[in-house]
């Protein structure tokens, strides 16, 4: 399953850079998954229970994701377009474009410490 690499890859990064102490203090972690990553959210979270199971120090830990739609920029006119049905075309003056600015994401968004107030 590539959701399950994936987030193995994630959570052997969040332990690299955090701290015993930090990863204790982290409330939840949200990833951005870019339409054209074809990572699907259900799939991930599934993955993620798994890997819990196994990595008991994510037990309180949830992870959240964003779905980033995909755009493209178009070089005739300048303007940028919400891709749909993955028809790759200028929506203001219909021109073909592969030149994608957003939809490839699948990173860490942020890190969301617990409020230690
Ligand atoms: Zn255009």
């Amino acid at each position: 399953m590539h959701e399950l690499s994936i987030i193995h890859q994630v959570g052997a990064y969040i332990i690299s850079t955090h701290s015993e102490a930090e990863l204790q203090q982290i409330e939840a972690f949200e990833m951005h998954l870019g339409q054209l990553s074809n990572i699907h959210p259900d799939l991930l979270q599934n993955a993620y229970l798994a890997y819990q199971e196994t990595h008991p120090i994510f037990n309180k830990i949830l992870l959240k994701t964003t779905l980033i739609p995909t755009e493209i920029y178009c070089n005739q006119c300048h303007q940028t377009t919400q891709v749909e049905h993955y028809k790759f075309q200028c929506k203001f003056c219909l021109t073909p474009s592969q030149n994608i600015v957003k939809g490839n994401e699948l990173t860490i968004h942020k890190i969301i410490f617990k409020d230690l107030l």
